[in-house]
């Protein structure tokens, strides 16, 4: 198998064959970048045409061989569904929101995966682990499910019940820890190391980045291959929205769209918010957060380990990066199921509120074109 990419460091030099199992910089811990031989090529895009609307009618630019075929639910062709009650409320020309509540296992975390298991499989993996703070446990299970790999799942006590019991639906062996995230990866590398399971999380191997790296390449064909001006992502462990910053650059760079990329915002919690610290203070990088806690779980990350990336990918566009509290993203959840009918995720609410927010400071205009992402189904958060 013919694997055209190689992995580069996000912050150091090193570069490395993807062959086997990748994890991290083994120089200096960071997480690894893919980094394709070559762009797409012309006729690609011309291909898509003919494609289904999953995340992989993007294949050319995925970490696939070419005669690979990808562990797939359908992942990916999620709406962008034009939000025209909420943007009158709110006095704006165009506003959308990407809906992923519809992936297959309810949320965003699909699609990076599909990516991951994808290539774990191809790279002889016979064991998966995760830490989570819910939605990725679910992923993780079915994909692990689809591929026939066993998967032991660490996640905290304070998982809304009804993800646990999906994750255990999917065949997950779930082990429930008193703590956060942070405390629920320690147990899970330690049980990768033991049992000889591949560890999962967020960041820990290079290509749950890439999966979500299709929701900018989703939005970009969604808007007749043009881009919105701003996108508003809620930030936990910030694969996503690093996954969109490096696809809006290949779309440019590739010419597939002209302009330039949209200021990417990241919404954390008030009762957790590192990253909204750090870019207030001008820092690059993330300090834990103590006691950590917020209703929105996806959101609960202390101290992610892509924080330096997410720091650079709002800086480099001109973003930001803003906290709400828990109240107003529970109310602007309500609000977006009853203007626009869509069951929002806690952290899919934050997303509204932080563009309220965005608006009174002046930093989003009403003329701006908005993409708002909704990461999850709000069904799986209530009991
Ligand atoms: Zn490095």
């Amino acid at each position: 198998m013919t694997l055209a990419w190689t992995l580069t460091c996000s912050a150091c030099d090193r570069t490395d064959d993807p062959a086997g199992l990748p994890e991290v910089c083994p120089l200096c811990g960071a997480p690894w970048l893919v980094r394709y031989a070559h762009p797409p090529a012309p006729d690609a895009k011309a291909r898509l045409a003919t494609r289904p609307w999953t995340m992989w009618r993007y294949r050319e630019w995925m970490p696939l061989a070419a005669d690979e075929e990808p562990v797939t639910l359908g992942e990916g062709g999620t709406p962008l569904l034009p939000a025209p009650r909420l943007a009158a409320a709110l006095g704006l020309e165009a506003l959308w929101i990407k809906d992923e509540s519809v992936n297959p296992t309810g949320s965003f975390k699909a699609r990076g995966l599909s990516a991951a298991v994808t290539r774990a499989k191809g790279g002889g993996a016979r064991a998966f682990t995760i830490p989570t703070a819910g939605n990725a446990g679910v992923a993780l299970s079915a994909y692990a499910q689809r591929a026939g790999i066993p998967v032991a799942v660490f996640a905290p006590t304070t998982t809304p019940p009804r993800i646990l019991e999906q994750m255990r639906l999917f065949g997950a062996n779930v082990q429930l820890l008193d703590g956060h995230i942070g405390d629920c990866g320690k147990v899970a590398r330690q049980y990768a190391a033991e049992r000889g399971a591949f560890d999962v999380s967020t960041l820990r191997e290079p290509y749950r980045i890439e999966g979500k790296k299709t929701l900018g390449l989703e939005v970009a064909e969604q808007l007749g291959w043009t881009l919105p001006d701003v996108c508003i992502y809620p930030t936990g462990g910030g694969t996503g929205l690093i996954g969109m910053w490096i696809a809006f650059a290949a779309l440019l760079e590739a010419g597939w769209v002209a302009g330039r990329a949209p200021r990417l915002f990241s919404v954390q919690s008030t009762g957790c918010a590192p990253v909204v610290r750090a870019f207030e203070s001008g820092s690059a990088r993330t300090e834990p957060w103590p006691d950590p806690w917020t209703v929105a779980s996806g959101l609960r990350v202390p101290g992610p380990l892509g924080g330096p990336i997410v720091l650079r990918a709002i800086r480099e566009t001109s973003g930001g990066a803003v906290a709400v509290s828990d109240e107003a993203l529970s109310d602007a959840a309500q609000r977006m199921a009853g203007a626009e009918g869509i069951d929002a995720a806690p952290e899919g609410g934050a997303t509204l509120a932080a563009l309220e927010l965005l608006l009174e400071r002046g930093a989003v205009r009403r003329d701006e074109r908005v993409v708002l992402f909704n990461t999850g189904a709000g069904w799986l958060y209530r009991s």
